[in-house]
């Protein structure tokens, strides 16, 4: 609960700039506990701060979104970016909300993105071995071997010069997977189908740590805490 001037938390939430502030307390009713601010310096503590009746957006944002096809984690490619599904606002903060790691364009699911840097760094820190699991549509039916294959901890991608740590492959048909990694190497699901002889034609992420997205349809997404 920072306790700041008005036009700095309005411009770190992304209401508006600093250079609009004054214009911003004109048109909207901002309330200190009550009472109306029109002075941009105004110092008042984030919680004590209301806009036309609402409370302020909260000063850290962490949400679970379920990614569509189609849209890209990134915040400078040419195309959909996936910041363009977050209302306006929470796309203009300071410090900026950023993905926890990325999906590729055409994989579906889990993805966290947090103001946090701190949270963020931590949640794509390798060394924290978190749980992914995704669900993964193949090209050709399975040999038998994979499950073995990406348990041993002994599977060398291409380009990598240390294997990768056990994974847990389950069976649901054929063509049809659930696999949970605790690593995030580039384009790693794909890429460990590739090994044996596969292909992965259509991928979703159901879960992130203990964050799955079964309750949200695509493009949709929700507020998490994470401690
Ligand atoms: N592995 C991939 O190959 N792609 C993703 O988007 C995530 C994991």
């Amino acid at each position: 609960n920072s306790y700041k001037r008005i036009d700095a938390h309005l411009s770190s939430l992304g209401y508006c700039t600093r250079g609009d502030a004054k214009k911003f307390l004109k048109i909207n009713e901002l309330l200190v506990n009550e009472n109306r601010v029109f002075n941009p310096s105004t110092k008042a503590y984030h919680d004590d701060i209301t806009i036309n009746g609402e409370k302020l957006d909260p000063e850290t944002l962490t949400i679970l979104l379920n990614k569509p096809s189609g849209v890209i984690c990134s915040h400078n490619d040419a195309g959909v970016l996936i910041y363009s599904l977050l209302p306006y606002r929470w796309t203009q903060r300071n410090p900026k909300i950023s993905t926890v790691g990325r999906l590729d364009v055409d994989t579906t699911g889990a993805i966290i993105l947090t103001d946090d840097g701190t949270l963020n760094h931590k949640l794509a820190n390798p060394k924290k071995e978190i749980s992914k699991i995704y669900e993964a549509h193949l090209k050709v039916p399975l040999k038998g071997d994979e499950e073995k294959i990406f348990a041993s901890g002994e599977l060398l991608l291409n380009g990598e010069d240390k294997p990768l740590l056990p994974a847990k492959l389950e069976v649901l048909s054929p063509t049809c997977v659930r696999l949970e990694i605790v690593e995030g190497k580039y384009h790693q699901v794909k890429r460990m189908f590739a090994a044996v002889d596969n292909r992965v034609v259509k991928l979703h992420r159901i879960s992130f740590d203990n964050f799955t997205v079964e309750d949200l349809k695509e493009g949709e997404y929700k507020s998490i805490e994470i401690i």
